[in-house]
């Protein structure tokens, strides 16, 4: 397709952009200001209204790579080229063509084929810049079906400043961080305190008593890895995530076990308990370096409360 930028090269889309990007270079503003380079694609962009003009090639393409069974999509990547700056006033041309298709391909995702547009920017006629962007139009590679076991649970991300977190958890301790400036208890774990500022702590082991504060029940979508180790319970179905209040007065996001999930209530008293959820499925990628099994705090109500 063909068309004409909707505005002009301008300064006010320029200053919102650099506002959002934090960019503060003096090369986009004053007499002599250019347009960021990377800013080639906003000049071109059809906005809600979109293009006058647009040929069916495009969505003829999809069309066949749908019948073709790759009915699903994604954006993979986009190269732009920039041959000359852009300037407050420049009016831009743009034509885009479908610049290649590939042989069909095998990823992660599934099977299917990339597709390549390239649109040429012009200024009167000179070229400004090129934008290629790249989709995989694929057929879904299969899953396992819900409900199967060996479902694979998402390993927590542990890094330097929650490793001690985990360090507790792994021998079956419940660390707060606690400011030794100040003596505020925090969860999660970060590297500084909120109230003083103050970079230093140390950590108390909580007594593992709590209430449920807060809670929202999990529908959709079904995630099995998630539920309830309940042979009663629907293995794909609803699971409760509850925010637990500790004694010591932290909040912390976890499972609330032990009732039903539409019998999660604010209020019931709970008390942590330490999981070990066996790793027996998955794909083996190692990304986790994981050992096969891994131990989490779940909260399970209390007698009292059920
Ligand atoms: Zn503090």
């Amino acid at each position: 397709m063909s068309g004409v930028g909707k505005d002009p090269v301008n300064q006010p889309m320029i200053r919102h952009w650099c506002e959002a990007l934090g960019d503060t270079s003096p090369a986009y503003t004053g007499p002599d200001a250019v347009a960021p380079a990377t800013m080639l694609q906003a000049w071109i962009m059809g906005g809600l209204s979109g293009h006058e003009g647009r040929t069916d090639a495009y969505d003829e393409l999809l069309g066949l790579l749908d019948e073709a069974g790759c009915t699903s999509v994604v954006a993979t990547d986009c190269e732009q080229e920039y041959l000359r700056p852009l300037r407050p006033g420049d009016e831009v041309t743009f034509d885009t063509v479908i610049e290649s298709v590939s042989e069909r391909k095998t990823t992660k995702l599934g099977t299917g084929y990339f597709v390549t547009t390239r649109t040429d920017v012009r200024v009167a006629g000179d070229l400004a810049g090129t934008h290629r962007f790249r989709i995989l139009k694929y057929t879904p590679a299969r899953r396992k079906a819900p409900g199967k076991p060996g479902a694979r649970r998402p390993r927590p991300v542990v890094n330097r400043d929650n490793a001690g977190f985990w360090e507790g958890v792994a021998e079956h301790r419940l660390l707060i961080q606690r400011c030794t400036g100040c003596g505020t208890l925090r969860h999660p774990w970060l590297p500084g305190c909120n109230a003083c500022g103050c970079l230093d702590w140390n950590t108390v082991e909580a007594g593992g008593e709590g209430t449920v504060y807060s809670y929202v029940v999990m529908h959709h979508p079904p995630f099995p890895a998630f539920t309830e180790p309940d042979p009663a319970a629907d293995a794909a179905g609803p699971y409760a995530v509850g925010l637990v209040e500790l004694a010591e007065g932290v909040r912390m996001v976890s499972n609330v076990v032990g009732v039903p999930h539409d019998k999660v209530r604010i209020g019931l008293p709970v008390r942590v308990e330490f999981r070990r959820y066996e790793d027996d499925g998955g794909s083996g990628d190692g990304a986790d370096g994981g050992d096969g099994a891994q131990v989490l705090p779940v909260f399970r109500v209390l007698e009292s409360g059920a």
